[in-house]
């Protein structure tokens, strides 16, 4: 009972963390600059603690994927068991994902955001499009050549490849391997206490982000292309209700009130980091109050946070339309199948950390025949953009891998229905 009230009370402060950092950017942006009371407070202050927050959320990413990926995997035992479950998974990252594309073109081509748009393109011809992959070298990037160094520069994708070979082996070497495992699950069970600890100053963390980036974002740009960035919430929303929504329903006849409740502490941390890895330790959190056995989330989280992005999907769809829109150019149905595919591939080869999604952007559109430069009307807002589909690309994450443990009884449901 305790233990639920103060679950309440970090959830309800967090929100409070939220609100008031977003009033507190918008006063900051009023004081007149001159005074240099907004410098010292917005760069000095509030830079120091929300980066600080960001920092030691990292500092825990690397060690706990690693860790957590190779005790979730050898403890499946049989490779059977491992393989069916990453076969669901992956089926459900990829339906979802599709989805949330399909969901996306069809949201921008009824409310056409981009038709009318004032805005002065000569600006675009300045702008240095990102460097468009390609995809070959984004599969063979995921092979670490080097673990140690993939782990020093904090390639996600890389460790993650390396702990999915680390924890087969070593659950297949049996009675052998048994004490490594057992040193492995200590230091899991150290991470997440430090991971409680850095939770436990979230609000602040998420009080001083939102308001850097109420205070750095300019409202000239956001008016603009208000309409994209509306249409982009709408099929989020669609898309959280219908696919998430159903999968939950159906999938799992789990309680979406429960599931959602618990999920606006994650929420928090995606809304104000806008980075799927950063919010890992906190979605891997919820999993274990909600009754989700340790190596189904343990397994399915790491690699969602890193594959699974049905948001950046959502956002590369609607700003695909948005441009072709923009510039005038009609999009044929063999473009619109073009966009599916490549944001599908492009969400996958997305890392999950900030901004990542507008740079595989030029990789949809390019591949679409849409001009790149066209990325230079919403790079504006795209830490907004970012905000959001952060949130869904988690949200996602965490559905599936509540779905595959209901799917394969590997949930608690006492402890699920006490949330
Ligand atoms: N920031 C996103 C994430 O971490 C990735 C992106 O779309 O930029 O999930």
């Amino acid at each position: 009972m305790k233990g639920k009230s103060i679950l309440k009370n970090s959830t309800l402060l967090l929100v409070l963390g939220l609100i008031f950092g977003i009033i507190f950017g918008f006063i900051m942006k009023a004081v007149p600059s001159h005074f240099y009371i907004d410098d010292i407070v917005m760069n000095g202050i509030m830079r120091f603690l929300g980066t600080g927050f960001i920092n030691l959320i990292k500092m825990t990413v690397i060690p706990l994927v690693f860790v957590s990926l190779i005790c979730g995997i050898s403890s499946f035992g049989d490779t059977k068991k491992l393989g069916i479950i990453g076969l669901k998974t992956i089926l459900l990252f990829l339906f979802s994902t599709i989805g949330a594309i399909i969901i996306s073109i069809i949201c921008a081509s009824i409310f056409k955001p981009g038709i009318g748009l004032n805005f002065d393109f000569s600006s675009t011809s300045t702008y240095t499009p990102p460097e468009v992959k390609n995809i070959v070298d984004i599969f063979l990037d995921i092979i670490p050549i080097n673990p140690v160094k993939s782990m020093s520069k904090g390639n996600l994708l890389q460790v993650l490849v390396f702990a999915v070979f680390f924890g087969i082996s070593i659950g297949t070497l049996g009675e052998k391997a048994k004490q490594l495992i057992n040193i492995f699950e200590v230091i899991n069970d150290c991470m997440m206490k430090i991971v409680s600890m850095i939770m436990s100053i979230a609000p602040i963390g998420v009080f001083a982000l939102i308001s850097i980036t109420v205070y750095s974002t300019g409202l000239d740009s956001l008016i603009g292309i208000l309409k994209m960035i509306l249409v982009v919430a709408l099929a989020l929303i669609i898309h959280t209700i219908l696919i998430y929504g159903g999968m939950l329903k159906i999938g799992s006849k789990l309680s979406l009130v429960k599931f959602f409740k618990k999920y606006s502490r994650v929420a928090g941390v995606t809304f104000s980091t806008a980075s799927s890895n950063a919010a890992l330790p906190a979605s891997m959190e919820m999993m274990r109050d909600i009754g989700v056995e340790h190596s189904v989330y343990q397994f399915v989280l790491p690699i969602g946070a890193t594959v699974n992005m049905a948001g950046t999907a959502i956002v590369q769809g609607v700003t695909a339309v948005f441009i072709s829109q923009a510039y005038g150019i009609e999009l044929s149905f063999q473009s619109m199948v073009t966009i599916v595919i490549s944001a599908v591939l492009a969400s996958i080869g997305t890392a999950g950390v900030p901004g990542v999604g507008m740079i595989m952007m030029a990789m949809v559109l390019e591949s679409a025949g849409l001009p790149v430069q066209g990325i230079a009307l919403v790079i504006g807002v795209d830490r907004i953009l970012d905000m959001m589909r952060t949130t869904v690309n988690v949200l996602g994450d965490c559905v599936c891998c509540a779905v595959v443990a209901k799917s394969e009884k590997m949930i608690e449901l006492e402890k699920y229905n006490e949330v």
